[in-house]
């Protein structure tokens, strides 16, 4: 019969893991192959906990929720959305396309902007941005992509609290999955309102019906059904529904009636930062409120910046750029930190100082950020920690922060991940040298590898591994680790014997008969010899066995042998005395 283990509505995923009785990597691997992102200390819901639970096999465990105690909350809007200033005006609405991985994020985001005016520009979406702006009936709408398949939650949770409106993507075929409920749940945090895309009609299985069903089982009533839920069905592959959904967009947005004030200091949020060879450090970012202009000065977090190119994400040069537009900039001294909020001051003075505060600010707190158990590791390690020296190359910073955090959860008493560099870009020669003086293995997560680099590294025999999906990466250097734990020896009781006679006795060799009392003797193995309640030698080698004149490998219980030992002393044994066999295996442990 199932155990019911009672949760509360969420639950963190290391308690979870001392429920369940797992181990909290098992925990933190399952929810990684369903696209979660979850540290040891990071909560997950009920409904995702109840599916991790359902796909981890042999688990006969009913996982059911705790009576609450209060109503749900539903989270203030944040306040910054809509501003109620006299001198605010209209603008765009900013939407957050989320969903499971494979359920048609990027296909859908594709097919909408090929239907904008805007196609024409440069650059088109080829590469991965985290940002678009288009124009239906021209309106413009602002789409910001959060990574679904590197499955970072910290981006997807920026996200959604970014936005005005969630367009959740869910392939029709599929339905509900657990980054779907999540990015349910991001967005009733962040009180946004939620349009369904019930994407991939064209295909054979594809069950609006179930889909409403699942969705009115999160609370998300249809309207049809007397909620005010919107469910457009779409294909992103025929682009069936596309209009009607850009339409439902500005419907949605309307109602919000969504202002910003234009003549307030630019002040927005960095989404992305990379530095790019030629250019230096360029960051993406969402202008909120104010009017960004080429030449400002703007600070985010503890760089500031310049601004030397302004530019739309899709690579068109513009001059200036108001509330709600997704912008790249460059001119920042150093790589700004993705989700570092960011403000236009004065002049440079100005900057300089702030963005020196900053920096000072998050020195002080980044001694902190050792949580108790990570210190009681370290202390308990002690000497015996062998570290795994690697180097971590990211496209973006987000995904480099949640690479970085990640491989911390590999962590354990005896083996432990150690960053020796890490950074935003592709990997260079810097890097390889480094890995040369280090002994680091470099790991390109989302970034290129120059030809040059390759040689190079090849040149100096450094392992330079690539990834795109996190888990991947992070179960190569799991592998990585296990082969850094010490070899397991298990022995393992055979049988024992009774001797009945010594034939031949020398300082490396002793050939007796007896007969096998428990189990079997086998050969090659090892006994240990005592004689009453004394142990005569813990360990000697067994070299051969006999059975009559012929050679045997394993005699069983009840018969008589010969026994051929080789001893690193001389061993003088007497009748009666018992052999206890063993046989010894080396086991490469693994995490
Ligand atoms: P993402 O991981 O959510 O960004 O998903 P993708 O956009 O990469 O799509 C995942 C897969 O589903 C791809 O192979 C797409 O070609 C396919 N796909 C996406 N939308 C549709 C659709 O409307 N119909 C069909 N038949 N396939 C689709």
């Amino acid at each position: 019969m199932a155990r019911t283990i009672e949760i509360e509505d969420t639950v963190t995923v290391g308690t979870l893991a001392e429920r369940l009785s797992l181990p909290v990597t098992r925990l933190i691997g399952e929810l990684m192959k369903n696209g979660i992102m979850a540290t040891v200390n990071e909560r997950i819901d009920f409904d995702t906990a109840q599916i991790i639970v359902g796909e981890l096999n042999g688990l006969d465990i009913e996982l059911v929720r705790k009576a609450k105690d209060e109503p749900e909350g539903v989270a203030s809007r944040s306040s910054r959305k809509n501003s109620t200033a006299e001198d605010a005006e209209d603008r765009p609405p900013v939407v957050a396309v989320m969903g499971h991985v494979d359920h048609g994020k990027t296909s859908l985001l594709d097919s909408m902007l090929s239907l904008s005016v805007a196609k024409g520009e440069a650059g088109g979406i080829t590469q991965h941005i985290s940002a678009y702006q288009m124009a239906h009936k021209d309106r413009k709408i602002t789409f910001l992509d959060t990574p679904g398949h590197e499955a970072f939650a910290a981006i997807r949770e920026h996200g959604a609290r970014l936005t005005d409106l969630v367009v959740l993507v869910v392939a029709a075929d599929d339905g509900i999955k657990p980054q779907t409920l999540e990015a349910i749940r991001y967005a009733r945090k962040a009180g946004v309102k939620i349009i369904v895309a019930a994407n991939k009609i064209d295909k054979e299985g594809a069950d609006v019906n179930r889909l409403k069903q699942q969705l009115s089982e999160q609370n998300l009533l249809v309207e049809e059904w007397g909620g005010d839920t919107v469910v457009q069905e779409v294909s992103a592959k025929t682009k069936q529904g596309i209009p009607e959904l850009l339409d439902m967009i500005l419907l949605v947005a309307d109602v919000e009636e969504l202002k910003a004030r234009t003549n307030a200091p630019a002040s927005g949020l960095i989404i992305e930062a990379r530095v790019e060879q030629g250019r230096g450090p360029i960051a993406n970012a969402l202008v909120e409120e104010g009017v960004l202009k080429k030449g400002d000065f703007v600070v985010a977090g503890g760089t500031y910046a310049r601004v030397r190119n302004l530019e739309t994400t899709t690579g068109t040069v513009i001059d200036t750029a108001g509330p709600s537009t997704p912008v790249m900039m460059t001119g920042f001294k150093a790589a700004p930190e993705f989700g570092d909020q960011f403000v236009a001051v004065a002049n440079e003075k100005e900057a300089r100082t702030l963005a020196a505060t900053n920096a000072e600010n998050r020195k002080s707190r980044s001694g902190l950020d050792m949580n108790s158990s990570e210190l009681i590791r370290m202390i308990n390690r002690g000497n015996k920690l062998t570290e795994l020296n690697i180097i971590v190359k990211a496209d973006v910073q987000g995904s480099l922060t949640s690479v970085i955090d990640s491989l911390k959860t590999l962590d354990t008493d005896e083996v432990a991940v150690r960053v020796v560099a890490s950074g935003v870009g592709p990997v260079s020669e810097n890097d390889v040298q480094l890995a040369n003086t280090t002994g680091a293995i470099i790991y390109g997560f989302n970034v290129t590898l120059p030809g040059n680099v390759r040689q190079l590294a090849n040149r100096d025999k450094i392992s330079i591994r690539m990834y795109n999906v996190i888990y991947e990466l992070l179960d190569d250097v799991k592998e990585g680790l296990s082969e850094l734990l010490s070899d397991e020896i298990i022995e393992t009781e055979v049988g024992r014997l009774i001797i009945r006679g010594i034939f031949k006795t020398t300082k490396t060799e002793v050939i007796c008969g007896g007969e096998v009392t428990k189990g079997k003797a086998t050969a090659p193995a090892f006994v240990r010899v005592s004689r009453g309640n004394e142990v005569l030698s813990e360990e000697v080698e067994v070299v051969g066995l006999k059975s009559g004149p012929t050679d045997v490998k394993e005699i069983q219980e009840g018969e008589m042998c010969g026994v051929n030992l080789r001893t690193a002393a001389r061993l003088d044994l007497a009748e009666g005395d018992r052999l206890e066999f063993f046989t010894r295996q080396t086991v490469q442990r693994s995490l």
